[in-house]
């Protein structure tokens, strides 16, 4: 690289992805290294591309997280090295962020450094519990504090400060400490009913809240197993918290819904998905691998079938590695078998001449003869992939139409690594995801989850796998988003 390297300060936000900043997204789709924190959501990382290097210093090494000035010292050597380094962290990158310490070496060694603020939990979790920080009824100020404990376990606040400000008062890092600071707050002269609100894991699909008078919070919090992250709000606002709760009312909140990664039409669905509360991941399904195939084929006059969008893909690469592109399939005629691999077609310029209105081996061969896109003494090219049906080529071949099939690519198992997390609900778009994924996770792992599936036959296969189904009206992915707003939990 020949830039001089830099280093970019951003703030990750609270959890949600949605709340990550332009700015911030901008930094890190041009990171070459990305070095984050434990509070940085994996959805965030998700963001992080593939070509850069990764350095989680939020990782217990024993039980010690990586000590501050080794961290400085990564950000320096990465800098120095030339490289384009992003400092992610949770939330604001200067709240308790040591962001103030991390700069100071780079100052001193001439590194030049940007900062991207963030989203504050101290700010956007109160608003994801209901709890406006500040309102005219109730409080003129908000005050943000660290219920940290010192080495030597002191906590060292100024109690009757903090009563005499008759504001808001969020306190961050302040699960271990949550006892003696409400003690301290009614020590110090604060109404011991004041209403008070935890709230862990703020702004993700597992948020939870614990609401309760200052004396009594401790209790319902710990009653409640609440742990890190979390932060404790007190004051008079909290009392809005459950007219104003609208996120733990959204509709799916906390389902966590699987969709494929890579497919097109499926990335339409996460924000449909994520409006309505869920948890959205993606993660490979199939593992897709082309084969080089002979593009002489190409070459043969009759129609080409294509019986997935993986099948386009892989018939495109052929076609541009030999330096050529749609103009040469002039006098061409192509059958798509659904409107993915039409879209996938059309992406390269070609439009589908036949698409069959109902999807299976038997009818697509009719529907193909019958309204004359295949004439008796052709023959066909199929690409195909390796687990496809093969049906289709057996009806047509006993219809005295043979076909060319050429494999051109291979589904292969998922790697350990590809596999998906937990999950309560998957979309899927074909039926070789549904049997792709079942071979890949333990047995019966996906009984019972519901299966959100675009057509009958990947229905099917679902049903096979255990799981509840509930299925697009027509094949498309408009009709998956009908679904989708349609669902319950
Ligand atoms: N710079 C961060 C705060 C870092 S200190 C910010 O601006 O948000 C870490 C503390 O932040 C945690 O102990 C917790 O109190 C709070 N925190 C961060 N993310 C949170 C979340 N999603 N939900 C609740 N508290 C959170």
């Amino acid at each position: 690289m020949s830039e001089k390297g830099c280093v970019i300060l951003v703030g990750a936000g609270p959890g949600d992805p949605g709340l990550l900043t332009r700015k911030g997204l901008e930094a890190l789709s041009q990171a070459e290294v990305v070095v984050y924190d434990r509070l940085v959501s994996r959805e965030i990382l998700e963001l992080i591309p593939a070509e850069a290097r990764r350095i989680d210093v939020g990782k217990t090494a024993g039980r010690h997280p990586i000590p501050q000035p080794e961290i400085n010292r990564i950000l320096l050597e990465e800098a120095q090295a030339g490289h384009r380094v992003v400092r992610l962290k949770g939330g604001d990158c200067f709240l308790f962020g040591r962001g103030g310490e991390e700069l100071e070496l780079l100052v001193q060694n001439g590194i030049p450094f940007q900062v991207v603020p963030g989203v504050t939990s101290a700010l956007a979790v109160p608003a994801y519990g209901g709890i406006p920080v500040t309102h005219r009824d109730f409080c003129s100020s908000v005050h943000i504090i660290t219920g940290h404990k010192r080495a030597d376990g002191a906590l060292s606040l100024d109690y009757e400060a903090l009563v005499r400000l008759h504001g808001t008062l969020v306190f961050l890092m302040s699960v271990s400490s949550m006892g003696e600071i409400c003690r301290g707050l009614i020590a110090a002269g604060m109404d011991e009913n004041t209403p008070a609100a935890v709230i862990e894991r703020g702004t993700t699909p597992a948020q939870r809240k614990v609401l309760a008078p200052l004396s009594g919070i401790e209790k319902e919090a710990a009653a409640a197993a609440v742990s890190p992250p979390a932060i404790l709000v007190v004051g008079p606002v909290c009392s809005l918290s459950e007219e104003l709760d609208w996120f733990d009312r959204l509709p799916l909140k906390g389902l966590r819904v699987l969709l494929t990664r890579d497919e097109g039409a499926q990335k339409r669905l996460v924000p449909v998905l994520e409006q309505l509360g869920a948890q959205v991941f993606s993660a490979p399904m199939i593992r897709t691998v082309f084969r080089d195939f002979d593009p002489e084929v190409l070459k043969e006059p009759g129609p080409v079938i294509f019986t997935s969008a993986a099948g386009v893909e892989a018939f495109q690469r052929v076609l541009w590695s030999q330096g050529l592109d749609a103009r040469s399939l002039a006098g061409k005629t192509f059958a798509a078998v659904g409107k993915g691999t039409a879209a996938a077609l059309e992406a390269m310029g070609i439009r589908a001449d036949f698409i069959p209105r109902v999807y299976n081996g038997l009818e697509m061969a009719r529907q193909m003869v019958e309204e004359g896109f295949l004439r008796p003494g052709d023959s066909p090219l199929l690409l195909r992939g390796n687990l496809a049906s093969r049906e289709l080529p057996k009806v047509l071949e006993e219809g005295g139409i043979p076909c060319r099939e050429v494999v051109v690519y291979d589904t292969l198992p998922l790697t350990p690594e590809e596999l998906p997390p937990e999950f309560d609900a998957a979309v899927f778009t074909s039926a070789s995801c549904v049997r792709s994924l079942e071979k890949a996770l333990p047995e019966g792992a996906l009984t019972g989850k519901t299966a959100l599936c675009i057509g009958p036959r990947t229905a099917e296969a679902a049903r096979e796998a255990g799981m509840n189904i509930q299925m697009a009206e027509e094949a498309s992915a408009d009709s998956l988003i009908t679904l989708v707003k349609g669902m319950t939990l």
